[in-house]
């Protein structure tokens, strides 16, 4: 390809809201444009990337991960996404649209339920699974704040798989095949990556792994256990610790009191500071309870009192309540994680309750609600209870009266679980609970995610086959994603200087450029011959035949990030410079030899991708 046939659309500035490196040189090299807030074209040397990505990921799913490529439409019947149940529980995220005939439609955000439907409808026999299909695909998603150029954007591109397996030990080895597939991927990308357990069954299960990159402007927290060997590394958002004992302010263990209940007026004691001034004691000896707003819960509060007025919706995935509260206590020192707690509660979101929701569920304002006094659900942290054993004791919580606290308070005693499970927020410091190891944290962005969905959506969807055994039978899932546009972003955030792009050789959009100082007499000759040599051993090469000055065509191929640099200049010949972008400095080659060693630099290049 010669410039001047290609189009080159490189900028000086980057756009002022372009804040990260990839985003701004993204712009800079005339690799996307945008059209509106989330939304992003690639130019022609972006596509040669992108495609060169998706390739990578085409090559290793068909082989590594035994898939098959089907290309399903990007707009969806609504019809598919109600059977699931995910047309009301999606939420805003969700592009639905009417066609001519008023029939609902979805732009897909993901594809579980137009692959459901596909395999379903061909589906009698066990002899047929599992189905291993993929696509790598448009996908829309209305992101309330899409960010950092493709990184987080509205449209974007998804490779996503999935299987339909008869059993678990199926479900496994797809799981597996794909895992090992995206260990190739990233490799192949030269991308550095930290797989994490995503699902809380880290202590053992195999559910859910996320693919994270180590990035300062990442959007997950990861936890990581120090020692090689226990290797856990998880999401924040999943996290679990090692419980440390609930101590006095001498750091001394509480036993277990007979006092009774005692109020304390406490005027102007709102915050957990306020209480350690007021009462003299460690935060761990308080017991803090927040009342939280849930958001399409779907577990049974049928036999509560407070439910009644709760609106449960029927739903063929499942009932569930659209408004739903509880009252979450938790040892004071620590922090609630929203994302555990929504696990916790089968709920798509919660969200801290306003002034007038605590009122009405805790009979007090923020700051003094108690577990004894609230009228909604109690979720208890495992700070304060665990296997049916009080953690905390003579604790001090609020009195559901405002002004006042209640002491000796006996978890167990003086209030009883709805649901006791693990809602804490996970820190750096606190200690793994496999190996005692001490955390530390990074933040990460997520590439890719494997999961086994199990029979949600079969179940949902009405999917069965004849088993082995001749009855009917509920096939279980996985599904595999990775952000097409967000990987190439972290390529790029991963490899850039001051001066631009250093791409990695699988994905550079040309493997090699050639840079005449003039396009003239001996050098237009010689820079032609070295092209036409590399053409035609299949180099990917990019001549820069403009009439600019050799300044301005450096820093675009610079800017652009061409792995390797050939330039001829009159002073040179009958030597050409060599300059790998990664290097500091250019090597004079006879030119002569100039194909030679740089077919040897591109095939070396990949090779070690590839290895
Ligand atoms: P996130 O937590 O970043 O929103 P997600 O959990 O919603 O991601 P998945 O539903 O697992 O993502 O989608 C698979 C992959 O698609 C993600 O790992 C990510 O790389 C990519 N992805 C998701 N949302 C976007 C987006 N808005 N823009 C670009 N890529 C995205
Ligand atoms: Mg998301």
């Amino acid at each position: 390809m010669k410039t001047s046939k290609f189009y080159i659309s490189t900028l000086r500035e980057a756009p002022a809201e372009a804040v990260i490196a990839s985003h701004k040189l993204m712009i800079r090299a005339g690799i996307t444009r945008k059209l509106g807030n989330g939304l992003y074209t690639y130019l022609p040397l972006g596509v040669r990337s992108l495609y060169k990505l998706e390739n990578i990921i085409r090559e290793e799913w068909n082989e590594t991960a035994g898939a098959l490529e089907f290309k399903p439409t990007v707009i969806v019947p609504g019809e598919l996404w109600k059977e699931s149940g995910r047309w009301e529980t999606m939420g805003p995220q969700m592009l639905k649209a009417k066609n001519r005939g008023e029939q609902d439609m979805v732009v897909s955000p993901t594809a579980e339920e137009a692959y459901t439907a596909i395999v379903r409808d061909g589906l009698d026999s066990y002899k047929q699974l599992p189905v291993n299909l993929y696509q790598i695909n448009t996908k829309y998603r209305d992101e309330i704040r899409p960010r950092y150029g493709v990184m987080r954007g509205r449209e974007f591109i998804m490779a996503d798989g999935y299987t339909m397996n008869a059993d678990d030990e199926s479900l496994d080895e797809s799981y597996k095949a794909y895992e090992k597939a995206y260990f190739r991927i990233f490799k192949r990308l030269g991308l550095k990556i930290i797989p994490v357990k995503a699902d809380s069954g880290a202590m053992g299960g195999s559910g859910s792994e996320e693919f994270m990159v180590e990035s300062p402007i990442g959007d997950d927290t990861l936890i990581i256990c120090p020692n090689e060997k226990c290797g856990y590394a998880a999401n924040v958002e999943k996290a679990e610790c090692a419980l440390d004992e609930s101590t006095n302010k001498k750091g001394e263990k509480v036993a277990a009191t007979d006092k009774a209940l005692e109020e304390v007026e406490t005027p102007n004691v709102f915050s957990i500071d306020d209480m350690e001034k007021f009462f003299d004691e460690s935060p761990k000896m308080f017991i803090k309870c927040l009342i939280y707003r849930v958001i399409n819960s779907s577990l049974d509060y049928s036999a509560l009192d407070c439910a009644k007025n709760w609106k449960r919706v029927k739903d063929p995935a499942g009932d569930y309540y659209p408004l739903s509260y509880a009252c979450v206590c938790i040892r004071s020192d620590l922090d609630v994680n929203e994302a555990k707690l929504a696990a916790t509660l089968k709920a798509s979101e919660v969200v801290l309750a306003e002034d007038e929701e605590i009122l009405e569920y805790a009979q007090a304002g923020h700051g003094f609600v108690g577990p004894m006094t609230s009228k909604c659900p109690l979720v208890v942290d495992f700070s304060v209870v665990k296997d049916g054993q009080a953690r905390m004791h003579d604790a001090i919580t609020g009195a559901g009266k405002n002004g006042y606290h209640v002491k000796h308070v006996e978890p167990l005693r003086d209030f009883t679980p709805y649901i006791n499970a693990d809602v804490r927020t996970v820190k750096e410091g606190d200690k793994c609970a496999c190996c005692g190891g001490v955390f530390y944290q990074k933040k990460g962005n997520e590439l890719g995610h494997i999961f086994k969905l199990g029979h949600k959506y079969t179940k949902s969807m009405h999917v069965t086959f004849l088993g082995q055994n001749g009855k009917p039978t509920e096939p279980t899932m996985g599904c595999y994603g990775i952000g097409v546009d967000r990987t190439l972003a972290s390529i790029i955030e991963a490899n850039n200087d001051e001066k631009g792009i250093i791409w990695p050789m699988s994905v550079a959009p040309f493997q090699v450029c050639i840079v005449p100082i003039k396009y003239e007499g001996a050098m237009k000759e010689a820079a032609d011959k070295i092209y036409d040599e590399l053409k035609a051993a299949g180099i990917e090469v990019l001549l820069d035949d403009r009439a600019e000055r050799p300044g301005v065509k450096f820093a675009d191929m610079e800017l652009i990030g061409i792995p390797l640099r050939i330039t001829v200049g009159d002073k040179n010949l009958p030597n050409i410079e060599f300059k790998p972008r990664a290097a500091s400095e250019a090597e004079l080659v006879p030119a002569t030899e100039a194909t030679a060693k740089a077919i040897k630099f591109v095939k070396d290049a990949l090779a070690q991708l590839n290895a």
